[in-house]
């Protein structure tokens, strides 16, 4: 199930790259430096 009413615990993205972070997925990548993202919110560390 995902909340969609809670817009705060959205998705969260990390680029590789620069380690800018985002709510937002951009379809070019990182904002900053256009560099592959990864969805930090869904994934936990081991
Ligand atoms: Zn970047």
């Amino acid at each position: 199930m995902r909340p969609q009413a809670n817009a705060d615990s959205g998705e969260l993205y990390e680029c590789f790259n620069c380690g800018a972070r985002t709510e937002q997925l951009q379809a070019a990548g990182c904002p900053e430096c256009g560099g592959q993202v990864r969805n930090i919110a869904s994934e936990r560390d081991l």
